[in-house]
Parts: structure tokens; C-alpha cells; sequence
């Protein structure tokens, strides 16, 4: 059940709202957005309905959303989702494009291939320091040196950072160098590692896995929305595939308009892991724009024959400045102003 309520509600009101819910057998979250409040109800809502609110003319509508997933539904916030992530806009309206390598690899290489990509028009720097790889014998990324590249890398060009975490223990070395949270494809189901991220105030781009249902996708995000964290980012990067010899994931992008008739939550495509080879990137990108996402995730490298992971699947620069002009054009075609500079420092 979702309870929307417009500003002006008093907080003492606002507590008795809360309280009567609680009395109900029901537990109620709160979600504060700028131009309304949603309080989700979890649990007993049977007994629940609006005649219980009607003192309150503030509380706009009492919906029963069948669906599992609560916070995430589209009800929840029917206007989308805006977050400001230190000067990037995600959201209606918005379109952004966060590039870099796939792995920190060295500080050379990264400040290279972030001062590349910032000079294209990225505003976010990709990269991980902790590697998710199928053996256990190939790179497995550079850890909290990693890390310490990576804030180089945003110091020098102002760019946020955004960096997987595989653990709890990386998550905690993250939050001092990190801007977004990437959640793998490998840990969209890690539980553990969901309540957690609940409990954190920084923003996280959540990786559909492998093989995951849309529904499964979104019950995901709801564990991290009803933890209490209500920046979560959703990203497309290719489904298991039958056929690998021309292309390593199926890129999933009937999801993107799905998504958008389904949660307020931003959706970002990702060309690079959805395609696994640079050739595909560049249309897949634009179709990722196409389908209506509110952002990419492109993997860049000056080196990719050097790369210690990912190579075959990323844009040499000069590809990526070339692409930006085109997504630039086709935004203004599709009225998707692309940001190509930091707006302001400050996070939401
Ligand atoms: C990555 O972004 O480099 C990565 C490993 O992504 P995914 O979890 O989608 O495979
Ligand atoms: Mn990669």
C-alpha cells in the first residue's frame, strides 16, 4: 500500500499518520521526495484504507499496489525519480553518460583514460578495484589501491566516481573514495549485501543479473529501497544468452520501456557488457537512448589489446568522443538534453 501525501503536513500530524499505521498492524516507510511525501505500507494493510486519513486533506490518495515490490512501483513516486549525484542529474529529463576503463589497471592508465573520456563529454569515471572474474586466477583487481587511483583520477578532473562492491568489507573501504555504489550482476541477489546497502547514503546502480526476472530485478531494489535508501539506479547489461559467437550477453532493451511503465527508479544501459564487443557499442548505445534509459555505462580504454580485463568490448577514445556527438544529436532529436559538464558540487 502507498500513502501520498502533499507538503504541508505537519511532522506531529505526519507522526500520528505513522502511529495510526502501526496500530493497524502495518509498518510504514517514508520516502520524502520535493514535491510530496510516500509513506509505503508493508505488512497487514488489510484493514487500512483512507477513511482512516480523511482528517488529513494533506493525504492525497491511499492505493493498494498489488505488486511486490512497493517503493519501487511507479505509484510510488508517479513523477520519477530525480537524484543530483555531486552535480549529475539522473531522471526525467536528464541524460548522462558515465565511461572509463574496466578495471583500474594503474594510476597512469586511469588518469589517462579519465582525463580521455571527461574531455568527451562523461560525467561520471567508471573503473573497479575489486573484480568479479570467473577465474580465480585473472585479475582480480587492485583493492584500495584501486581506489586511491580512482580519487585521483576525480580530483584531477572533477568527475564523480562510480565503482563495484563485491563485499561487505569492500563496500566499507568504498565509502571514503566512492560516489556510486555499482552492485554486479553476480551479487543482484546477494541479500546480505542488499540490507546493507539499505542502511548507507550513497547512491547505487544496481546490475540486473544474468538471468534475472524484471520482478526479481525490482524486489532487489526494493530491499535496498526499504532499508531506507531511496537512490537506487537500475542497469540493463545483457541477459545469458544461447548464442555467444557474435555477441556475449543478449542486451535487454524491451526492459528499458518496461521498466519505465513499472518504477520511478532511473534506468542506465550498459552497451559494453551487453554486447561484449566494441563494434556493437556505438549502435547499441544509441538504441540504449532510443528505448527511453537516463543514462549509459560505457567501458573506454587507449590500450584494450593491454587491458587486464574487458579489452575486446572497449571504445578506444577517439570511438567515444565520436559516439558523444551522436548521442548529443540524437538527444536533441529525442529532447534529451545530454549533460556534458558537472552542474554544481553539491550531492542530493
Ligand atoms: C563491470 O562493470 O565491469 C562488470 C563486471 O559488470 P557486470 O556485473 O555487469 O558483469
Ligand atoms: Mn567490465
Amino acid at each position: 500500500m502507498i500513502i501520498v501525501i502533499k507538503k504541508g503536513l505537519k511532522p506531529e500530524n505526519i507522526q500520528e499518520v505513522l502511529l495510526k499505521i502501526k496500530d493497524l498492524g502495518a509498518s510504514p516507510h517514508i520516502v520524502e521526495g520535493r514535491e510530496q511525501m510516500t509513506v509505503s505500507v508493508l505488512g497487514k494493510t488489510e484493514k487500512i484504507s483512507l477513511k482512516d486519513f480523511e482528517v488529513f486533506p494533506e493525504i492525497e490518495s491511499v492505493m493498494r499496489v498489488s505488486k511486490p515490490f512497493k517503493l519501487a512501483s511507479l505509484a510510488a513516486k508517479p513523477n520519477g525519480s530525480t537524484f543530483n549525484i555531486k552535480g549529475v542529474m539522473f531522471g526525467p529529463g536528464h541524460f548522462n553518460i558515465m565511461a572509463g576503463p574496466c578495471s583500474v589497471e594503474s594510476e597512469d592508465q586511469t588518469l589517462r583514460i579519465a582525463h580521455a573520456v571527461k574531455k568527451a563529454g562523461a560525467t561520471i569515471i567508471r573503473g573497479g578495484a575489486f573484480k568479479p572474474r570467473s577465474s580465480p586466477y585473472s585479475f582480480q583487481g587492485m583493492g584500495l589501491e584501486g581506489l586511491k587511483i580512482l580519487q585521483k583520477a576525480s580530483r584531477e578532473t572533477g568527475l564523480p566516481i562510480i565503482s563495484e562492491a563485491m563485499d561487505l568489507e569492500g563496500l566499507r573501504m568504498m565509502m571514503d573514495y566512492v560516489d556510486i555504489i555499482q552492485i554486479g550482476a553476480r551479487n543482484m541477489q546477494n541479500f546480505a549485501l542488499l540490507k546493507e546497502l539499505g542502511k548507507i547514503d550513497k547512491p547505487i546502480l544496481l546490475k540486473r543479473g544474468m538471468s534475472a526476472t524484471v520482478e526479481e530485478w525490482l524486489m532487489s531494489a526494493e530491499y535496498i529501497l526499504a532499508g531506507g535508501n531511496d537512490k537506487v539506479i537500475l542497469c540493463e547489461r545483457g541477459i545469458r544468452t544461447f548464442d555467444t559467437q557474435f555477441s556475449r550477453n543478449t542486451l535487454d532493451l524491451n526492459v528499458v520501456p518496461i521498466l519505465k511503465g513499472l518504477t520511478h527508479l532511473p534506468v542506465v544501459v550498459d552497451p559494453s557488457h551487453g554486447t561484449g564487443f566494441r563494434h556493437l557499442v556505438a549502435p547499441m548505445s544509441l538504441a540504449g537512448m532510443a528505448s527511453g534509459a537516463d543514462s549509459l555505462i560505457i567501458e573506454v580504454h587507449d590500450k584494450p589489446e593491454e587491458a587486464l580485463s574487458d579489452g575486446p568490448q572497449a571504445l578506444l577514445p577517439s570511438d567515444f568522443e565520436a559516439l558523444m556527438k551522436k548521442l548529443v544529436q540524437m538527444g536533441e532529436i529525442m529532447g534529451r538534453k545530454v549533460q556534458t559538464e558537472i552542474l554544481d558540487k553539491k550531492a542530493s
